[in-house]
C-alpha cells in the first residue's frame, strides 16, 4: 500500500463515451429510452439534476465520476458554494459519495432534487480544479457572495 495514494483526478467528458459506458452502465443515469449500445452525447444525465449534457454548453461541462456517475458544472457550482463558502454539510453517517463512492468524514452536497445523489468536499474540490484546467470550457468556481449578489470583480 502506497501512503497518500488519492483517488485519480476526475477530468470532464469527452468523446468515446459510448465504450466507458458499456464498462460502468450502473452508476450512469441515461435518458429514459436510451440505446445504451448506442450511447450519445445528450443521453447522459447529471445525477443531481438529471438534465442531460449538452456538449456545445461551456459553461455547463460534465464531470465523470468513478463509476460512470456525473455532475454538472452547474451543480458543482452549488455544491461548491455549499461547501466552501457557507459550510454546509448534508452528508448522512453510513452514506458513500456518488462520484468517488466511498464514505467519507469530510462535508457532504446532496441534490435538493434527487437526496440520493451527494458529493463530498474532495471530489467537490478535486472537480473544480480539473474543470478551470480543462481550457475547452468557461467554468470557474463560484466566488463568496457575502449577502451581495453578482459576481465581484
Ligand atoms: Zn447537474
Ligand atoms: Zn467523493
Amino acid at each position: 500500500m502506497r501512503g497518500g495514494a488519492e483517488v485519480p483526478a476526475f477530468h470532464a467528458a469527452r468523446g468515446d463515451r459510448t465504450e466507458k459506458h458499456r464498462q460502468d452502465p450502473e452508476a450512469t443515469v441515461f435518458r429514459p429510452g436510451t440505446d445504451e449500445t448506442n450511447v450519445q452525447y445528450e443521453d447522459v444525465l447529471c445525477n443531481f439534476c438529471r438534465r442531460p449534457w449538452d456538449p456545445d454548453d461551456p459553461s455547463r461541462p460534465l464531470i465523470e465520476g468513478h463509476h460512470g456517475s456525473h455532475l454538472c458544472g452547474e451543480c458543482l457550482s452549488l455544491a461548491f458554494l455549499a461547501i466552501v463558502h457557507e459550510g454546509r454539510d448534508d452528508r448522512k453517517a453510513g452514506e458513500s459519495c456518488t462520484m468517488c463512492l466511498e464514505e467519507r468524514k469530510d462535508e457532504a452536497w446532496r441534490s435538493p432534487e434527487f437526496p440520493d445523489a451527494c458529493v463530498c468536499r474532495r471530489c467537490v474540490k478535486q472537480s473544480a480544479t480539473a474543470l478551470e484546467k480543462d481550457k475547452d470550457y468557461t467554468w470557474r468556481r463560484p466566488a463568496a457572495s457575502e449577502g451581495s449578489e453578482g459576481p465581484a470583480s
